[in-house]
């Protein structure tokens, strides 16, 4: 197993590794301390099974208790939105990050499909 980086969630840190031997896309693992395990992937299918496991963390972690299903819809969920507006996600990653609270909130003007408007 390669360690490729260590998360920080809450007072918890979280070694993420590669793990070439694991059956399916990813893993996280509570006991005997947390840790997440990813497949050899690359590209978006990566990012999505990041995603999917630290939202395992997080629903452990703070009590969500989210079920599988729930984990996988907001993988989802959450990547279509990045993927549907990359400039209004990485403005607030990095509001976020610089704690800049003067910025303005610059979002984007989406078309509304018709059917939506009746
Ligand atoms: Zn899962």
């Amino acid at each position: 197993m390669l360690l490729i980086g260590r998360l920080k969630v809450g007072p918890v840190v979280v070694p993420v590794l590669v793990d070439k031997e694991l059956e399916g896309y990813g893993c996280y693992d509570s006991i005997p301390s947390p840790r997440i395990r990813i497949n050899r992937l690359t590209g978006l299918e990566r990012e999505m099974t990041l995603l999917h496991e630290l939202l395992h963390v997080f629903s452990e972690h703070y009590g969500l208790r989210l079920s599988e299903s729930s984990v996988r819809v907001l993988e989802q969920v959450v990547t279509q939105f990045v993927l549907d507006n990359p400039d209004c996600t990485r403005d607030w990653v990095n509001r976020v990050i610089e704690s800049d609270q003067d910025k303005p909130i610059r979002l984007p003007v989406v078309a509304v499909p018709k059917e939506v408007t009746k």
